[in-house]
């Protein structure tokens, strides 16, 4: 049995926490949010009343926040000054990659071991433990985090030194928003050219177009593996987050001057969409946009 303080328990991190309860862990747990912090009692944690006295007597310290302002604070206000030193610590939020490092730069200087550990994977898989988690820390640390992370995850790779995990997030989601975009599209003029979806999702599985985004997470309904398209959208992956991911990997590229013309393109569609009052449906709706069926 391990120590474990979680802060934030919204729909990732509820899940997420349930998880170590149920590996037997003490899992003392916090949200802002008095509903979350009961949820999570009813799935085998104990309340804490505050960061402080979650994190006070933690072995392990995980965080599931919405954003970088918000990790950026509860560590520098609320973790580093109130966990023990021998604590291990992991953010386990999508933030920016220059939140992370700041982060981990406070926390070594604090004398902390720390880890950015963005996941991959929604609310289902954080429900059922079968995550993936890309990790930047210290070489030295990576077996840690893994054992920390293993009630949660399917998967857990070691992305390099701090920044790392969150650098691979960002870019693994610009690509997704891209082929997703990409996928509506060919959708969308094979619909217009006559051609049947689901001789096009044979086809396409089978040849050179082939990718995750129409084998099997396919944006139209009726076609393929049940996905959010045949549930009206609903559920999955929000456009609103795609939208936010696509913003954080825009911000990097440009403090790192790389070119990312397709990126921008897709930020500029998902924030299209979001305007028009479709942030909460699953990201592949956006083939909706592309049939023209959303005002521009
Ligand atoms: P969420 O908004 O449901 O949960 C965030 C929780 O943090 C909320 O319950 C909120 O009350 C709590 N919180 C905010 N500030 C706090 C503070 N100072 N102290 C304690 N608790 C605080 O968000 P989510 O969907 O669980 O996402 C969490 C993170 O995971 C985000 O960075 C998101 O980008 C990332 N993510 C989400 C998904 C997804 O499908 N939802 C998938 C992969 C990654």
């Amino acid at each position: 049995m391990t120590r474990i303080a979680f802060i934030g328990l919204g729909n990732m991190g509820g899940g997420m926490a349930a998880n170590q309860a149920k590996a037997q862990h003490q899992v003392r747990a916090f949200d802002l949010s008095a509903a979350a912090v009961e949820r999570a009692v009813a799935a085998g944690c104990l309340a804490a009343a505050s960061v402080a006295e979650a994190v006070a007597e933690a072995e392990i310290v995980i965080t599931m926040l919405p954003a970088g302002p918000h990790v950026r604070a509860v560590y520098a206000e609320q973790i580093l000054p109130n966990a023990p030193k021998s604590a291990l610590l992991i953010d386990c939020s999508t933030i920016d990659v220059d939140s992370a490092r700041v982060v981990a730069r406070q926390a070594a200087e604090a004398g902390f071991r720390f880890a950015d550990a963005p996941v991959s994977g929604g609310i289902m898989a954080a429900e059922a433990g079968t995550l993936a988690f890309m990790v930047g820390c210290e070489a030295s640390d990576f077996a840690a985090v893994e054992a920390a992370l293993a009630p949660m995850s399917r998967v857990t790779i070691h992305a390099g030194d701090h920044g790392a995990g969150q650098a691979a997030k960002i870019c693994n989601n610009m690509l997704l928003g891209v082929s997703m975009l990409g996928t509506c599209e060919a959708f969308a003029l094979a619909e217009k050219l006559g051609l049947a979806a689901d001789r096009f999702f044979e086809i396409a599985s089978k040849s050179s177009g082939q990718c995750w985004s129409i084998t099997s997470y396919c944006p139209v309904p009726g076609v393929g593996p049940q996905t959010p398209a045949d549930r009206g959208y609903e559920g999955g992956f929000a456009s609103a987050m795609m939208l936010k991911d696509l913003k954080l990997a825009q911000e990097a590229a440009a403090k790192a001057g790389a070119s990312t013309p397709m990126g921008a393109q897709a930020e500029a569609l998902y924030a299209l969409f979001d305007a028009n009052g479709f942030g909460g449906k699953d990201f592949s709706a956006v083939i909706e946009l592309l049939r023209g069926r959303v005002a521009d």
